[in-house]
């Protein structure tokens, strides 16, 4: 099966068998099968292109950025900068001085957590996250809580894995001065109401930070109608390098923040009687960036949107549906996440069998998924598991894949029993 069948109208279908051509690494073979990836919710593999730019950087640019008069470092400045400006494109961000280079997701919203939250955060204010969040959208605001005496929330789910919005209603107060909420759970494949928490949470004074990590590689988004305050995401689950990702902030907020690391790059003077602060983006940029890997999600963004976002969308919801369907004929299987708002991610446990070990004996057949705890164990005590059986789905999936992954799946329960 080459592309999504039955796409409406308007929306060419991805050719999923050409897209596959596009990553060298999916013509592996593991243990002695085609290799099927479903596991991209951790890190996506990457396409020629993106491999391709890096190589080339290092090869013809490398150079350290902003410092140098040289032909090489005004080169490596300006492929630097054009994948900000990429990234602004990519979330509609108002100004490109807003996209703030960090190692990732985490990063960003550690960096939100200390340089935000914690001047401004006193005993008994509130921070509300969502019991679906991944760990790095809980543990900062933990970190700032104990700094502070501020106090987290979780705000509830339905037994769907659907965000409860009279729960959000019920715990937002004066008190309330953060909601943070992930775009799309890892765990569970929940497309959170962003434009409506933003809102709810703006109504009582409170900013809105958003985990953008499995947001981004399916969904065009836009920062400025989700109303949100902040927005994270990683370049390595967009087809580009590890270690390099963006926040994205209001300018309002940024400017008024101060740096939350110091070093090279981020002031405008220092002297030992004081250092003052570079403009935006630089004031939260200290150190030399990972200028290899920019170069790289450059080329991804361009990649993502050369093939266009609504048809990535569009692919992703048909796969799901797919998925779906195919995975409650196999004997015993209960999907963990039904939200009728969902993207590419089929959470699973099969009665009596461990995840791990499904992970194990599927790898044998050369189906690549995940199991554990997904860094999000707030939701495995929810649905009352120790952990799943995850797999997440992307533009170089189709049914096929998911016919792979049934089979060795029945064959898992034929050796069970
Ligand atoms: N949030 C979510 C929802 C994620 O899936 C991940 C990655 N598993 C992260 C945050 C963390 O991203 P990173 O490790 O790239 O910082």
């Amino acid at each position: 099966m080459n592309a999504t069948p039955s796409s409406p109208p308007g929306i060419a279908p991805l050719d999923v068998e050409r897209i596959r051509r596009d990553f060298p690494l999916l013509k592996r073979q593991v243990n002695g099968h085609r290799l099927v990836y479903l596991d991209s919710a951790a890190t996506t593999q990457r396409p020629s292109v993106v491999i391709d730019a890096v190589r080339d950087f290092y090869e013809q640019h490398n150079a350290n950025v902003h410092r140098g008069v040289h032909q090489l470092s005004q080169e490596a400045t300006a492929i630097f900068e054009a994948t900000r400006e990429k990234a602004r494109a990519f979330v509609n961000a108002p100004e490109v001085a807003e996209m703030i280079y960090v190692r990732g997701t985490t990063e960003a919203i550690n960096l939100v957590a200390q340089s935000w939250a914690r001047p401004r955060l006193k005993p008994g204010d509130e921070i509300l996250v969502t019991t679906m969040e991944h760990h790095s959208n809980i543990v900062p605001w933990q970190l700032v809580a104990e700094q502070t005496g501020a106090v987290v929330r979780p705000i509830a789910i339905d037994d769907d894995g659907t965000l409860d919005l009279d729960d959000l209603d019920a715990r937002l107060s004066e008190r309330t001065r953060v909601v943070a909420v992930g775009h799309v759970s890892n765990s569970l494949g929940t497309v959170n109401p962003i434009a409506h928490i933003a809102k709810r949470a703006r109504s009582v004074g409170a900013i809105t930070v958003v985990d953008g990590a499995q947001a981004a590689p399916h969904y065009p988004i836009d920062v400025q109608a989700l109303g949100c305050d902040f927005y994270a995401f990683s370049g390595h689950k967009v087809f580009g390098p590890t270690g390099v990702g963006f926040l994205w902030g209001r300018r309002e907020w940024l400017d008024a923040m101060p740096p939350w690391m110091g070093g090279g790059d981020m002031i405008n003077s220092v002297s030992f009687q004081g250092s003052t602060w570079a403009p935006l983006p630089s004031k939260f940029e200290a150190g030399t960036p990972n200028v290899g890997g920019a170069a790289g999600l450059g080329a991804a963004f361009d990649y993502v949107s050369g093939l266009g976002l609504d048809r990535i969308a569009q692919h992703d919801h048909e796969l799901l549906q797919y998925g779906t369907a195919r995975l409650l004929e196999v004997d015993g299987l209960r999907l963990i996440g039904t939200s009728p708002k969902k993207t590419g991610i089929l959470s699973f446990v099969l009665a009596g069998i461990h995840p791990h070990d499904i992970g194990t004996i599927v790898d044998r057949d050369g189906v690549a998924i995940r199991t554990g705890h997904h860094c999000a164990q707030p939701v495995m005590e929810r649905f009352g598991v120790p952990a799943t059986v995850r797999a997440s789905l992307t533009i170089h999936n189709d049914r096929a894949d998911i016919d792979r992954l049934v089979e060795s799946l029945e064959g898992v329960r034929r050796m069970f029993g």
